[in-house]
């Protein structure tokens, strides 16, 4: 399936030009637990609906970025660099 995403520096672009990196996700607090560690691993929400993902626009800039995208239809809500500590 094909697409347009927009990069924050170079503005829209075929979704080819990206690499898909992944859900966000949050770190566990200092001490996990096995369990809460395991869960950062490996499980993934992996929702139908509005999901936050890092993208890279790989054959492009190189930026790494976030983007708001609705995964049943590939919308792009938003795209946003990311903050410090994300
Ligand atoms: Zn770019």
């Amino acid at each position: 399936m094909s697409f347009v995403l927009a990069c924050p520096h170079c503005g829209p672009r075929p979704v080819d030009e990206f690499a898909y990196s992944g859900e966000v996700t949050r770190r566990p607090q200092s001490s996990p637990t096995l369990r809460e560690l395991t869960d950062y691993v490996y499980f993934r929400d992996n929702v139908a609906g509005r999901q936050r993902e890092w993208w890279q626009h790989r054959q492009g800039c190189g930026e790494w970025f976030l983007a708001e995208r609705d995964t049943r239809t590939n919308e792009i809500i938003s795209v946003s660099l990311p903050k410090p500590g994300t």
